[in-house]
């Protein structure tokens, strides 16, 4: 029912950001598309009611509103179609409720988004669906632990809060060799940075939340498929029932617009602090792909066209005490999870309580930093000052 393959494939990834999704010309030559607030939709007669292929049905399955974000979407990340979702992690348990069913095998990476570990332990369990968790820098050698019924691969590069870059192209070689699926969880680079299905995916995932709404007012998922798994995720889209509301779908259209020029400004702003911070005698380990140093640049370098505001860093060890004078002093870093904001953002993280596959070599606390558009000067003195305060009750 989607549009989205009419999208022109011939143009350029900033013009696609500008006009995908948009059709003025059928809309009196209004730049947005309208908000339609819809559950009932009229059918003109008993006739057009029993017709199967009515393009709009009834408002959760489809409006104008919603298609005008499938399309930019899907333009985006470079797919054939795309469903939109109330939240990302909507976007990611309706994917796999998708592609998967009772019997079948999956493989996520041990660096995923927490609460997917969670969905894919309890729900997915509970359906008969088994999870194995891969070390996510295991590249081309996934092929080792791909069991007859394993059905689809799991990916999310750099992974939630610890960041390895993985190799999703050779993940993809192998997956694609044993006809598995790949998916990703693609909300790191908003979907501009890193092409999924340039790089051998299947599936892209998005949380609309960060980036693609941009100002941390909603919350939206995004699901976009190949042409080959179009239907598939279509019909199951459908059947599942999760649909975003119009008001936060025109929040994640109007936030798209801006996705290049923001994208820029994290990265300038996010590179100027990581480096900052690599020479800071409180800190024993910054990772943000995008520094030479750090061990997942070459892959980044090769696979991403940027890097966004989100990365994480690791204290030498201090008494929880001293990290928590470290939290409370920062002035300018909102203490909140969610990111894609235009605000920064500090959490503290510990990946050592639910990982199965991999250790964590990091014996310090970990912080999560998300660098909004803020002068780059007020950030470094906000994190000076929460240096001191560390220092200050060690
Ligand atoms: C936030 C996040 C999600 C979930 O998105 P919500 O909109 O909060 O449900 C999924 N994946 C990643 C990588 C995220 O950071």
């Amino acid at each position: 029912m989607s549009s989205s393959h009419k999208t022109l494939k011939n143009r350029g990834p900033r013009t696609n950001i500008v006009h995908s999704g948009r059709h003025p010309d059928e809309n009196h030559g209004f730049v947005n598309p309208p908000v339609y607030h819809a559950s009932t939709i009229f059918y003109p007669s008993y006739e057009a009611l029993q017709d199967k292929n009515a393009r709009y049905v009834y408002g959760r399955r489809g409006t104008p509103t919603m298609e005008a974000l499938e399309e930019a979407v899907s333009a985006l990340e470079g797919g054939y179609g795309a469903k939109i979702c109330p939240s990302g992690l909507s976007a990611i348990t309706t994917m796999l409720l998708s592609f998967l069913k009772a019997g079948d095998h999956l493989l996520v990476t041990d660096s995923t988004y927490r609460p997917t570990r969670s969905f894919c332990d309890h729900v997915l369990k509970g359906l008969g669906i088994e999870t194995t968790y891969y070390d996510p820098l295991i590249g081309g050698d996934i092929a080792s632990l791909f069991k007859d019924n394993t059905k689809l691969v799991y990916t999310e590069s750099p992974g939630s809060q610890t960041m390895e870059v993985q190799d999703i192209p050779a993940i993809a070689e192998a997956a694609h060799a044993r006809g598995i699926l790949v998916s990703t969880d693609n909300t790191w680079s908003g979907g501009h940075y890193f092409k999924a299905f340039e790089h051998g995916c299947d599936i892209s995932v998005q949380a609309g939340t960060k980036y693609i709404v941009g100002h941390s007012d909603a919350m939206l998922g995004t699901i976009t498929v190949s042409e080959d798994h179009w239907e598939r995720l279509d019909r199951y889209w459908q059947l599942i029932g999760s649909c975003a509301g119009p008001d936060d779908i025109y929040l994640g259209q109007r936030g798209l617009r801006t996705l290049d020029v923001r994208l820029e400004r994290h990265m300038k702003n996010t590179m100027e602090i990581a480096s900052w911070l690599t020479e800071r005698a409180e800190v024993a380990h910054v990772m943000y792909p995008a520094l030479p140093s750090d061990p997942g640049h070459e892959i980044w370098k090769r696979d991403y066209t940027g890097a966004s505001g989100l990365f994480s860093f690791v204290l030498k060890p201090v008494a929880e005490e001293a990290v928590a004078a470290f939290f409370n002093a920062l002035e300018f870093f909102g203490m909140g999870y969610s990111w894609g904001g235009y605000e920064s953002l500090a959490v503290p993280f510990d990946p050592t309580s639910y990982r199965t596959a991999t250790e964590w070599p990091h014996e310090g606390a970990g912080v999560r930093l998300h660098i909004g558009l803020e002068d780059t000067d007020d950030l470094k003195a906000d994190l000076d000052r929460a240096f001191g305060a560390l220092k200050a009750s060690t």
